[in-house]
């Protein structure tokens, strides 16, 4: 058996994985990747972006369907899925190849195969024992079903979703959180009926109501269906068609139900819970340093509780990387940490919603600054708002601790949005900076100005 050394040794070379990798390098630690099917992982593969490549080309078949609006004749004359999917893996190969580079320029081992976490300073991979001086554990996350819901045929996770090569004319999305919401925005232009089923009682509900209710009512607008506080009882699937049943008694009858329920915790299988790592429901239990409950064993990424996000991943990876090179970086704010729907009308956020914000500070101020007032939002044909939280009450000056915002490319706000909330920005700050005619990132301007007492282009 042999033994190879390093300063890491990163199980999974997803997100979380491959940036602590590539910043330990940096550092000028070793570094040994191990990872069983594709550098970058889901984001790369399967998540993040294919599904980008399928927005962007839903919003050039709504451009081309909607193009008499404006004066440009043109029309949709169809949707080749072939065509849609070739465009979405070139740009994904093309992504691939260049961080495959990246990995071998920094000098990183790159192991491929499935590894095992055999003891605090060891994973084994076909028979080899590696051996670091750290350990990272960047497993990642899988589709979760439901219980009864057995994935396969017309019933599909994400995974199968970015691989269709024809659109399903009717479609059952379980799930209205970001990936369902995602998935349904794209069918929607592709030209397929869509229903949403949801159980809580709002689409994506993990935001601020305020996103929640603008979204809904976009959602309705492009005839997206949504049924939410509504379980699913079950589902049959035969040669042509798939029935859902659900708790209200309906039955909807689809081509394709897409189950976006969430995802679990990749962790059962490689030797976690036997070397004594300590997990809750499957989720690797660390402090807010990232350590587990074993020497130098770090976590990161989706198998960490909290946002399933990429660029968490990035940033989780990057700080276990400074930290294990001595550079004892501050913790990571979760709450600071930029969240996107990219669906149409995208839904960008960042800090606290507003309820969120009234358990920690007790007295809050919100404004809410429409795009109707936005010069760029109206040239774009976009409706939606954005919504400010600060702490403290009306006419006290506090810093801004939620961005909310609904509409067509909100998500390239929150760039803006980020700084606001982690650099603690008062509306005052804000309303200070002046922002570039006509964007769409006035109307951060505009509602800061508002909230700072002196409006611009606002009614009321
Ligand atoms: C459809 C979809 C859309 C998404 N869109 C976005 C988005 O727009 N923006 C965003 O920020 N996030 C998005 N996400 C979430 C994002 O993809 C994840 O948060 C991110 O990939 C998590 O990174 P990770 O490193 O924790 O895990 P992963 O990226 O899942 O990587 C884990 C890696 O570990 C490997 N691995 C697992 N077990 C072993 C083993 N025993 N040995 C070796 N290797 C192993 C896996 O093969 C995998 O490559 C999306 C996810 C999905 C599914």
């Amino acid at each position: 058996m042999a033994e190879r050394d390093a300063d890491l040794v990163i199980l999974g070379g997803g997100s979380g994985g491959y940036a602590c990798a590539l910043r330990a390098a940096e550092l000028g630690l070793s570094v040994t990747l191990v990872e069983q099917d594709k550098l970058g992982g889901t984001c790369l593969h399967y998540g993040c972006i294919p599904t980008k490549a399928l927005l962007h080309a839903a919003e050039v078949a709504d451009a081309a369907r909607d193009g008499d609006a404006i004066g440009v004749k043109s029309s949709l004359a169809g949707i080749d899925m072939a065509g849609v999917n070739s465009y979405k893996d070139g740009v994904v190969a093309r992504l691939y190849k260049g961080l495959q580079g990246l990995v071998s320029s920094r000098g990183i081992t790159y192991v491929e195969g499935s590894g095992r976490f055999v003891a605090p300073n060891a994973v084994e991979v076909d028979g080899q024992r590696i051996t670091g001086r750290h350990v990272v554990l960047a497993t990642g996350s899988y589709p979760r079903s439901l219980p009864g819901l057995d994935i396969g045929g017309r019933i599909v996770t994400s995974e199968q979703a970015l691989t269709l090569d024809e659109v399903p004319e009717r479609v059952v999305v379980l799930g209205g959180g970001v990936i369902g919401a995602e998935f349904a925005s794209v069918w929607r232009s592709f030209g397929a009926d869509v229903t949403i089923v949801e159980a809580l009682p709002h689409l994506v509900p993990s935001e601020d109501e305020f996103c929640s209710k603008l979204l809904e009512r976009a959602f309705r607008k492009r005839r997206i269906m949504f049924k939410t506080g509504v379980k699913l009882t079950g589902a049959q699937q035969g040669e042509r068609g798939v029935s859902v049943g659900l708790d209200s008694g309906e039955q909807l009858d689809a081509d394709l139900l897409l189950v976006a329920v969430g995802r679990g915790p990749n962790t059962a299988g490689h030797g976690y819970e036997e070397a004594g790592v300590t997990l809750d429901r499957g989720f690797v239990v660390t402090d807010d340093r990232l350590r587990t409950n074993l020497p130098d064993v770090h976590a990161v990424g989706d198998i960490v509780p909290g946002l399933q996000l990429a660029h968490r991943g990035f940033a989780q990876g990057i700080f276990v990387a400074e930290d294990i090179a001595g550079l004892a970086p501050p913790p990571i704010d979760e709450a600071g940490i930029p969240r996107v729907t990219y669906c149409e009308p995208e839904v960008a956020s960042v800090g606290l919603t507003e309820a969120a914000a009234r358990e920690r500070y007790g007295e809050v101020h919100t404004l809410t600054y429409d795009l109707a007032g936005n010069g760029k939002s109206q040239i774009l044909r976009t409706s939606g708002a954005v919504k400010l939280v600060k702490a403290g009450a009306e006419g006290v000056t506090g810093p801004v601790v939620g961005v909310h915002m609904v509409g067509a490319r909100v998500g390239e706000l929150i760039g803006e949005a980020q700084l606001i909330y982690n650099w603690d920005a008062t509306a005052e700050d804000v309303a200070a900076l002046i922002h570039a005619h006509p964007t769409q990132t006035e109307a951060l301007g505009e509602a800061h100005l508002a909230l700072a007492g002196k409006p611009l282009h606002a009614h009321g």
